[in-house]
């Protein structure tokens, strides 16, 4: 296979992102104004507002610096009653993103949620098609946290992408971070992104390290920040997911894989196949840049690097027939 030489992650021109985040519109603790504000003064350009089973699109929010996404999160579990239950119980959580709030307002304002029938595949992927053909793109949350394996997750389809990772997950169980899922599902033939998002609640104060902000995040390589050129940058996959450490510059060049990164422990190349690539750093000391002739073999792969603190970053997965 010849790759041709591609950019797949720009070296600057990122807006930071927040697409998954709660406020007094349904469990959270602050309002989407306070939110806008403590978010733009930790560098972030937007907020996707994803209240549970509450559709909404926080225009007023909108400047030159800030752009808000219409979102909700809906579920589907088999309704419990009593904390006995609730210990156990599966759900499967979705965000909704609306690609574009100036459609289908009036259906998209009915806050539609999948049939509460857990188990029901079928139903669910009618729900996430019918969702598709309002203008949404889906994610599927949290596997970890919702008791969810392989065989809740492999069957679902219309997927835009799946968390990766999850900060308010991690503070409830160590269920943050969760990349076999994310494989697993590529394995088994889905082709979808990845995020890391905060799900934030704001139950506990900024500063206390339990609080639930500014973990988890998507840096989008966007033209302008505008609805229609993120929404593009999203469905393109044109973003990458982190806990700390950034990717500044991906690209194939004459058949190799470049990474340029902000100083970290480690660079991996996760392949489809087991053996994968990489690069560490002696111990004590940093990397910043790797690079990895491609086979053209390797079914798909994407790249996940580890800085000092032991934080996260990484990219979509791609595929090498899209070369
Ligand atoms: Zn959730
Ligand atoms: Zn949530």
């Amino acid at each position: 296979m010849k790759l041709e030489n591609k950019v797949l992650l720009p070296e600057s021109g990122y807006y930071k992102a927040n697409l998954h985040c709660h406020t007094v519109i349904s469990d959270g603790e602050l309002t989407p104004e306070e939110i806008k504000k403590v978010y733009s003064e930790q560098g972030y350009s937007i907020v996707a507002f994803t209240d549970h089973e509450r559709y909404r699109w926080h225009k007023e929010l909108d400047d030159e610096n800030f752009l808000a996404l219409a979102a909700y999160e809906t579920e589907c579990c088999d309704f419990a009653t009593g904390p006995d239950c609730w210990q156990d119980l599966k759900t499967y959580h979705l965000n909704l993103f609306d690609t574009d709030p100036t459609q289908n307002a009036e259906a998209k304002a009915q806050n539609l949620h999948p049939a509460r029938r857990y188990g029901d595949i079928a139903g669910l992927n009618e729900y996430i098609a019918q969702m598709n053909d309002l203008g949404f793109l889906v994610c599927y949350n949290h596997p970890y946290w919702s008791l969810q394996d392989y065989n809740d997750y492999a069957g679902l389809r219309g997927l835009f992408a799946m968390e990766i990772y999850n900060h308010g997950c991690e503070h409830d169980g160590l269920y943050g971070f969760h990349p076999q899922a994310y494989d697993e599902m590529m394995r088994a033939g889905q082709k979808l992104f990845a995020l890391a998002t905060d799900d934030n609640h704001d139950r506990v104060p900024f500063g206390d390290p339990l609080n639930d902000s500014f973990g988890g995040w998507v840096q989008i390589a966007s033209e302008k920040l505008d609805y229609s050129s993120v929404i593009q940058s999203l469905k393109d996959g044109c973003f990458y997911w982190s806990m700390g450490p950034e990717l500044r510059g991906v690209r194939v060049e004459d058949g190799v894989l470049k990474i340029k990164t902000s100083p970290v422990e480690k660079i991996f190349v996760i392949l489809k196949g087991r053996d994968c690539y990489k690069k560490l750093a002696p111990r004590g000391q940093t990397i910043t840049e790797a690079q990895f002739p491609l086979t053209g073999k390797e079914g798909w792969f994407r790249i996940e690097v580890r800085d000092g603190q032991e934080l996260y970053a990484g990219s979509n997965a791609y595929y090498l027939a899209d070369f």
